[in-house]
């Protein structure tokens, strides 16, 4: 073969850059709904309400009752890696916020339309701004609004051909974004949510503050799931120092499903770990005889330190230290407080 001259290497454009960045951090109208929601959480709000329109195709709407945003900081907003929450690298390692990348609502300006209307405390009136691309379209308009922001996300993907194509099926997107509110609800049990499609009267989720995670549980996934729940805690300390805590509610040998739900947070984070997954899925088919598949809540703390966010685009994994440690635990705590339910009821069906 003859040997040709290299290609010759450019540099990218930041607009085509920007746009294939957004692509990764906002896969789906499900993945804008949990950076939103999540912001919306990092804001301090009590209430957060969803709205959307196409299985959000058309339009998502999230509002909540949180601290707002300063004027000032209005016009950087939606620019890439802008953010409340980091300022260092080292402040990952010790982060309590769900975001910190600075990258969520820049993402959506680039393949959607945003627009911000938001109030912080002590204003008699908010400001209302919609962004493309990074940057304001005009200048913030004064607006009437109540406690918080409400941030409105137009027409994703509009200028993602083929994304848009394969997410047609607008069905599947809304109970994806049911899915991810369920989740989110009954962790973050003293916040209420709602999620709703647009025009809507009854909301498909709807929680509402409360004490007891069962209650939560009960008014998200229904009387059948909350009758049939054990709770279950684990937590490894026997070394120098703390492992991890885990505290959950795990569906008992009358529960029946042909789905595990596994709702775990991590850190107060809401990730997949779908080696536990599996790990759980064996224990219960292996204890019950019925062998359903489970429904698990479960919220484990580990030393921040022990855990890496920064590992996904999206988020929905962390790395853990002590992986091992923490399954073989839990699995035989889960296992041990089976059998005995187990064996509850099948003396009180031999009575
Ligand atoms: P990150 O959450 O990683 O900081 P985002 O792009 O999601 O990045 O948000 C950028 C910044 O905008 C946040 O750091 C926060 O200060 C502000 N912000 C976004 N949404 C809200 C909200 N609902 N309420 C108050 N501030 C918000
Ligand atoms: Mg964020």
């Amino acid at each position: 073969r003859v040997a040709r001259d290299p290609p010759k290497i450019y540099r990218l454009d930041e607009s085509v850059v920007n746009r294939i960045a957004a692509g990764e951090v906002i896969q789906r109208p499900v993945s804008a709904v949990k950076e939103l929601v999540e912001n919306s959480l990092d804001a301090g709000s009590s209430s957060i309400n969803v709205t959307v329109k196409d299985g959000g195709l058309k339009l998502i709407q999230v509002s909540d009752n949180g601290h707002g945003i300063r004027y000032k900081d209005l016009p950087i907003l939606c620019e890439r890696h802008t953010t409340s929450k980091l300022s260092t690298f080292e402040d990952l390692q010790s982060i309590k916020s769900m975001g910190f990348r600075g990258e969520a609502l820049a993402s959506m300006t680039y393949v959607g339309h945003v627009t911000v209307t938001t109030i912080t405390e002590g204003q008699l009136h908010g400001y209302r701004v919609s962004y493309k691309d990074g940057v304001m379209e005009h200048e913030p308009r004064a607006c009437a609004a109540v406690k918080g922001t409400q941030i409105m996300v137009e027409n994703l993907f509009y200028n993602m051909t083929a994304r848009r194509k394969t997410l047609q099926n607008a069905a599947d997107d809304y109970s994806k974004i049911i899915d991810l509110l369920s989740r989110f609800a009954i962790h973050h049990i003293n916040v209420s949510f709602s999620c709703r499609k647009h025009g809507a009267g009854r909301a498909d989720v709807h929680s509402v503050a409360t004490d007891a995670r069962l209650n939560a549980i009960r008014s998200v996934y229904g009387v059948s799931v909350a009758h049939n729940l054990l709770e279950v805690e684990a937590s490894d300390d026997d070394l120098s120092s703390s492992v991890f805590q885990m505290s959950g509610l795990i569906s008992n040998c009358n529960f029946v499903a042909k789905k595990t739900t596994m709702v775990l947070f991590i850190n107060d984070r809401l990730v997949d770990w779908t080696a536990l997954k599996r790990a759980l899925e064996i224990v219960y088919s292996a204890t019950l005889p019925k062998a359903s598949k489970p429904f698990i809540y479960m919220s484990i703390i580990v030393p921040a330190e022990h855990v890496d966010v920064n590992v996904h685009p999206t988020k929905r994994e962390v790395s853990l230290l002590n992986q091992e440690i923490i399954i073989e635990k839990i699995q035989s705590v889960v296992e041990s407080k089976l059998r005995s339910s187990n064996e509850a009821r099948t003396y009180d069906e031999q009575m």
